[in-house]
């Protein structure tokens, strides 16, 4: 990955400093909880956060408040031949008003999105349309009420709304995945869609998580669906980001956690699945969605040994803005389809986010220390070249 002449080459120097001193302070776990604290003493006393922007990592990992403040973010890296997608950051939403707002949002970042200058992508949330535990009764088959059967058939139209402005455009609309026990529901909404939009190109991707037991062969299934319904098939390919809170209710419900017990079976249920993306991309969208170094050398290799190629428009790879920049600029030097997931929102609405993207980088300790290593490396070439 280090063959690049420039590992970060949208970001000032100023702004790479900031990054080390942030991703410093949070591959300490005590600052971390010391900061979580602080950020409830805040929302307890209600005090506004805003005037501490410069200390939330906002900067680091979220574009900008709105569509438009973040275009300048997407040219700088677009220069550099990696992409973006606007990634709405209100999840967990809970009003009917809120769920028509986020819709709106979301419908404007599919009308900014050109796929001329390869911004083929959008994306959505179920939770920032729909009531979360509307999808919780819906997956287990629960009686819904008159109210609740009208508020299902809404967010059915706005996921029908947000295909069709995506089909318009001519881009992709990816829907993330979140918890395990809503996602039968979701599944309900989008495999019809699928079917019926995926006809020509892929209009639709859905997002498989391979942290959860057995759900490569998910993933199989929607590839012998895509091949029964003559659709092609977007995924995007994700180990899963909700592990803690997928076994603590396992284990408050006592049922069996349906994720894996380790992290090495999780590892082996990605490989297998990037096998069967890297098979299909001849037909079907891939998605690659990781940081993990090794699974993209891999992909790399799977390609120049299967002579496909690199540019394969079937084939992106895609990190999280403000994180392993180092392997979305290698890709995109590299002639790989790249493109960033980009956050975006108020502060406020985006802390939620931040205090994942916080957590997540202090646990991984490794990953951390060489995401610092890797811009300390890039201080030490611009100096020496100054
Ligand atoms: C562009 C992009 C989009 C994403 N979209 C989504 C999404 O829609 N939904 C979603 O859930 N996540 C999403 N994620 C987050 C993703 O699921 C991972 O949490 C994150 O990327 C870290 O995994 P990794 O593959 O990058 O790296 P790695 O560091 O190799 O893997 C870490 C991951 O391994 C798994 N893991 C760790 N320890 C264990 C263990 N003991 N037992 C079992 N499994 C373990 C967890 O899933 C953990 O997140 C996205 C990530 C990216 C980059």
């Amino acid at each position: 990955m280090k063959q690049t002449q420039s590992l970060y080459p949208h970001k000032t120097t100023a702004a790479l400093r900031s990054s080390l001193v942030l991703f410093s302070l949070i591959s300490n776990p005590i600052i971390v909880r010391l900061a979580l604290l602080f950020w409830k003493f805040l929302r307890f006393f209600r005090i506004p956060i805003h005037p501490l922007v410069g200390f939330t990592g906002y900067d680091q990992f979220c574009a900008g408040e709105n569509v438009a403040s973040c275009g300048p973010t997407l040219d700088r890296m677009l220069l550099h031949g990696v992409s973006s997608v606007l990634d709405y950051a209100h999840e967990h939403a809970q009003t009917e008003k809120d769920f028509a707002h986020n819709t709106a949002v979301i419908l404007k970042t599919i009308s900014a999105a050109e796929p001329e200058k390869k911004q083929h992508f959008a994306v959505v949330k179920p939770s920032a349309i729909g009531l979360f535990s509307l999808f919780e009764d819906k997956s287990v088959n629960k009686p819904l009420t008159l109210a609740q059967q009208r508020a299902w058939e809404s967010i059915s139209d706005r996921f029908q709304t947000l295909t069709q402005a995506a089909q318009a455009n001519g881009i992709v609309l990816m829907v993330d995945a979140e918890e395990s026990w809503i996602q039968p529901a979701v599944n309900e909404l989008l495999i019809p869609l699928l079917r019926k939009y995926n006809k020509k190109r892929v209009v639709l991707a859905v997002t498989i998580q391979l942290y959860l037991k057995d759900n490569d062969l998910h993933y199989k299934e929607l590839l012998a669906d895509a091949a029964t319904h003559q659709y092609r098939l977007g995924v995007k390919l994700v180990r899963g980001a909700y592990l803690e809170k997928e076994r603590e209710r396992a284990h408050s419900l006592a049922i069996e956690a349906p994720v894996c017990a380790t992290k090495a079976q999780t590892d082996s249920q990605f490989r297998k699945a990037l096998e069967m993306g890297l098979e299909a991309c001849h037909t079907h969208l891939c998605i690659v969605a990781t940081h993990n170094e090794a699974d993209v050398a891999c992909c790399l290799t799977y390609c120049q040994e299967n002579q496909i190629p690199l540019a394969q428009t079937n084939l992106w790879f895609s990190q999280l803005y403000g994180m392993r920049d180092f392997i979305s600029f290698s890709l995109a030097a590299k002639g790989a389809n790249v493109f960033k997931y980009v956050p975006f929102g108020p502060v406020a609405q985006a802390v939620p986010y931040l205090i994942r993207r916080a957590l997540e980088n202090s646990s991984m300790k490794a990953q951390t220390a060489r995401e610092r290593s890797m811009i300390k490396e890039e201080l030490i070439r611009r100096r020496a070249n100054a």
